[in-house]
């Protein structure tokens, strides 16, 4: 039988089924411990150093507990110390971000999504390249600066060479003062020569969701196609990072199997990234199973209250404290607002989930891969942050200064995010105003950045933030950044 071993490139032993299957016993034996419980909250509490805060996190195991810990006044000290991770490290910020669906054609037959191949009614479409260059318009119309593309596996309509040329195309469009600046990627599994390639082809993150740890329910959930193979599927990661990818974006389907295994499997996951590549996952994205064309979320009986959701996030925010994790607008505005506070870093806005969606006038029903739950404008949902005491970014600084994988770490670490971070912010968010925003939106926004403006602590960088955010206001000048 296959042993626990992070550092091992085999499946079987860094996402080890007997250590999953240990540590939830672990967890339950000791869920009302509250000496070790205590222990591990003082563990996972930030400290301050000379240089700023550090944090150092918790394993697979110690995370289990408190997730598996049911005493009130300690869920709510996880969530006390959540909070305070993410004002330490993320200060107030929250990064925005909207999907771009390329394709979705597949050969896969998840059970869980729409696009599976058995799916013969739902229309089938891919962008061409005028198509693709219309949609980021349509998102650098609303404000965005930062896409997730999107797309099934099928190696004859979407195969590598496809994803290389959108994304070239995203980054040549540049309407009136917009421009994308990031792209994320999330396709199938692949090649170390095709991760190369995407490298090359200046990608930010390559995201991949795992849907579930648990192998033989993943065997079951996705019966036909490449992606049927487990193994493969689970060392995307590594393969990618020996691609020259620094920047890795991790993922459960949370609903498909019972979530205190695949919170283990995640963070063991984590652990493995750590200890083979030197830096652990650069986000981790929170996505429920939601109802789709010819999707029930309903015959899934592994789903999760909203109270249990809001536990894992915490919990998530106390294991990996330098790594950013996402929830999508296939939650409602007020899920969201409660995550916002237990330690989401970035969140995506008015988004359409479907091919073609953004430059459709209504938001197509029928060919979603996801129903949207939160259906605001971007204006909208960054107004509600603000209201919310939250500053949206736009910031995409760190990737395009090379700041990527351990070099973000360091960034981090060194407590250099009020000096960098937080003007980079208040910089971008200026942008979005000036050209972007509702009168309304504006009117909060300027006034929330000339207060924000004053609590960057280094004087030089404080007075370069507030000359680039008068030019932003009073010229064409953009992309400013630290
Ligand atoms: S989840 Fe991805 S791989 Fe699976 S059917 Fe949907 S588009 Fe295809
Ligand atoms: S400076 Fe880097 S870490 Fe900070 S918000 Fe921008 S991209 Fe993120």
């Amino acid at each position: 039988m296959a042993t626990y071993n992070p550092k091992s490139l085999l499946p079987e032993e860094f996402i080890n089924d007997a250590e999953i299957r240990a540590t939830i016993a672990y967890a339950e034996e000791n869920k009302r411990n509250v000496e070790l419980i205590d222990s591990l909250l003082q563990k996972a509490r930030p400290q301050k150093t000379e240089t700023g805060v550090t944090c150092s996190g918790l394993t697979h195991r110690e995370a289990s507990v408190l997730l598996a810990c049911d005493i009130p006044e300690k869920i709510e000290e996880i969530y006390r110390i959540a909070e305070e991770i993410k004002l330490a490290f993320y200060g107030n910020r929250i990064v925005m971000f909207a999907p771009l669906y390329l394709s979705n054609y597949c050969v896969n037959g998840c059970v869980y999504c729409p696009y599976h191949l058995k799916n013969k009614h739902i229309a089938r479409r891919k962008l061409t390249q005028d198509e693709v260059r219309a949609e980021v318009i349509a998102l650098q119309d609303m404000g965005h600066k930062r896409l997730a593309i999107e797309a099934g596996e099928h190696p004859v309509e979407n195969p590598i060479e496809y994803i290389l040329e959108c994304i070239k195309t995203i980054y040549s469009v540049n309407h009136k003062n917009g421009a994308i600046r990031r792209v994320n990627v999330n396709i199938a599994a692949t090649t170390v020569e095709n991760y190369r390639k995407l490298k090359e082809a200046g990608i930010g993150t390559y995201i991949l969701f795992q849907e579930t740890y648990h192998k033989e329910s993943y065997l079951q959930l996705h019966p036909t196609g490449p992606k049927h193979d487990y193994d493969y599927h689970t060392t995307a990661m590594d393969r990618a990072m020996e691609g020259g990818i620094d920047d890795v974006g991790l993922g459960v389907l949370f609903g498909l199997e019972l979530y205190k295994y695949e919170f283990a499997g995640l963070l063991m996951h984590a652990e493995h990234l750590e200890a083979v590549h030197g830096v652990g996952p650069h986000t981790i994205s929170v996505p429920r199973i939601k109802r789709a064309d010819d999707i029930d979320p309903n015959v899934f009986d592994n789903s999760i209250p909203d109270d249990i959701f809001e536990k894992i996030i915490a919990c998530i925010r106390l294991a990996v404290p330098y790594t950013g994790m996402i929830i999508s607008t296939r939650e409602t505005e007020e899920v969201r607002r409660r995550a916002l506070n237990r330690g989401i870093s970035q969140i995506s806005g008015a988004s359409r989930t479907s091919v073609g969606g953004y430059t459709e006038e209504e938001r197509p029903h029928d060919s979603e891969q996801f129903d949207v739950s939160d259906q605001r404008t971007l204006d909208e949902v960054v107004r509600w942050l603000m209201e919310c005491g939250h500053i949206p970014s736009f910031c995409t600084a760190c990737y395009r200064e090379g700041r990527t994988g351990d070099r973000f770490m360091s960034l981090c670490k060194t407590g250099q995010i009020l000096n960098c971070c937080h003007p980079n912010a208040l910089m971008t968010l200026t942008e979005f105003l000036v050209d972007y925003a509702s009168e309304e939106t504006k009117a909060i926004g300027f006034k929330l950045i000339e207060e924000e403006l004053k609590k960057i602590p280094n004087e030089k960088a404080r007075a370069i933030a507030m000359q680039n955010v008068e030019d932003i206001k009073n010229s064409n000048r953009r992309d400013f950044r630290f």
